[in-house]
């Protein structure tokens, strides 16, 4: 068994260590390393949200991702209220076939049910990924989404956040200042489609980790 430390309040995980190893190369790295170096059997993450472990970890237990509960259902401790979170850390350990699965199932809650992650959620996206990140190619077309559809402003919130006036253009500004690569992709994006777009143009491998022309191991 080895233990993880996750969160600012050292949260314990004690996880059988060859499943962990086996299911996850960061880790198998860092408990295993070279024949030379002495083993460690526990990690730190202060920085990561115990949530998202726990996600990571009924993952690497039973190999599957339960979908996101309905929207009359959703509550804060319901598993999937914080799918970005729980995608941030999948791409921090380099999973990206576990990457597909969440973005699967975030594309078919936020498109079935007409909404968009909240101003929270773009942002904790943006802070937590890298630049080429398909969570980002995802994030800037909803964020397209919401600038220019006001009509639509009533029903395409994430329940989440509930403040009224949620894409004003003071928020949505803020975003952007807040993040000039989110500037930077929202130009690029423009200059190829101009034409805002929600998710029924796209399908879940549009925003998958895999290239175009790779199988989808999950279509
Ligand atoms: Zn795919």
């Amino acid at each position: 068994m080895v233990d993880l430390y996750v969160g600012p309040y050292n949260e314990r995980l004690h996880v059988h260590k060859a499943l962990l190893c086996g299911n996850v190369p960061y880790f198998h790295s860092m408990f295993n390393g070279s024949a030379d170096e002495p083993k460690t059997q526990v990690a730190n993450f202060p920085e990561d949200d115990p949530e998202a472990f726990d996600l990571v970890l009924r993952w690497v237990y039973r190999d599957s991702i339960e979908p996101i509960p309905s929207v009359s259902n959703f509550i804060r401790k319901s598993p999937f209220w914080k799918s970005i979170t729980f995608y941030i850390l999948a791409e921090k350990l380099c999973l990206p076939k576990l990457q597909d699965h969440i973005m699967s199932n975030a594309f078919a809650h936020y498109r079935n049910k007409d909404l968009l992650p909240s101003i929270h959620m773009m942002d904790c996206a943006y802070a937590g990924t890298s630049p080429k990140s398909p969570l980002r190619k995802f994030i800037v077309r909803e964020f397209h989404w919401a600038l220019c559809r006001k009509d639509s402003f009533n029903v395409v919130y994430d329940n989440v956040d509930h403040e009224n006036g949620v894409w004003s253009i003071d928020n949505l500004q803020s975003l952007l200042v807040a993040h000039p690569d989110l500037q930077r992709d929202l130009l690029a994006l423009l200059r190829e489609d101009v034409t805002p777009r929600h998710l029924e143009d796209f399908t879940p491998c549009d925003f998958h980790c895999h290239s175009k022309d790779e199988l989808c191991h999950l279509c």
